[in-house]
């Protein structure tokens, strides 16, 4: 086969595997409340993603140890099942999931108006049935949909997407290739309306420069998404 230098510099300019643009988020689909006996629920689908969150509550906490006085709790069980990977994934909680549980949690908090259920707990379960890479964000994204879905009330939607570097390019929402491949990778999750931050991480090397790049593209992706669960709300419940 011969190709043209023109064709040359297209095919290396798109560089990425699944012809996405360096901007451009995989597919995606958000459903609100589709669970009967949780108090609200989501399912997401992100390219090869499949997550399902359930959320109960606020109720008031059974464990006394874990109530406070002045506000509710949130916990969030982010769970991997056997089938959602390549290679069988052990039942059970181990470090990774116990690190996303945790940043999950400290995630969407900033979002919630805790103070209006004093001693009461919020439990959110995250189901990854299929995994793609990018879970974490989708996670938190479907988590806050279910939390709206649920009626608690909320100052803001959370919503996450990550953005890296791939072959020295910077791009938006890794695939589980590109992650494994690629130079870094950086979950965020903002407050659309006034884009605080309730997310950082980074796994990888950045330029000062690349940081601000990706934290930007980061953001653009946010944004995009923050539309769809916004869809996905007005679909279930009107305007
Ligand atoms: N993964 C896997 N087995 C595991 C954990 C992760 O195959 O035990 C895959 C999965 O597709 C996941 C990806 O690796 O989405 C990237 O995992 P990472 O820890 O970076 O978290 P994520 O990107 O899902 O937030």
């Amino acid at each position: 086969i011969i190709i043209t230098p023109d064709e040359f510099k297209s095919v290396s300019e798109a560089a990425r595997e699944d012809g996405r643009a360096p901007d451009e988020i995989r597919p995606l689909k958000i459903e609100a409340g589709i669970l009967e006996r949780a108090d609200g629920s989501s399912y997401l689908e992100l390219g090869g993603n499949k997550i399902l969150v359930a959320v109960y509550g606020p109720r008031e906490a059974q464990i006394k140890k874990l109530q406070r006085p002045d506000r509710a709790v949130i916990r969030c069980r982010y769970n991997m099942a056997p089938f959602s990977v390549e290679e069988r994934k052990r039942p059970g909680p181990d470090r990774r999931s116990v690190e996303i549980s945790k940043i999950t949690a400290e995630a969407l908090r900033p979002a919630l108006i805790l103070e209006k259920f004093p001693r009461s707990v919020i439990d959110v379960f995250i189901e990854v049935l299929e995994a793609e890479g990018g879970t974490r964000c989708a996670g938190i994204t479907a988590a806050s949909v279910a939390l709206a879905d649920a009626g608690m009330p909320m100052k803001d939607m959370v919503v996450a997407c990550a953005a890296g570097k791939v072959n020295g390019k910077i791009v938006l929402d890794l695939s589980e290739e590109e992650d494994k491949r690629g130079e870094a990778d950086m979950p965020v999750a903002i407050l659309p309306r006034n884009k605080e931050i309730t997310l950082l991480q980074s796994d990888g090397n950045l330029t000062q420069e690349e940081f601000e790049e990706a934290l930007d593209l980061a953001i653009k992706g946010c944004l995009k998404i923050n539309k769809v669960q916004k869809e996905a709300l007005k679909r279930k419940y009107g305007e």
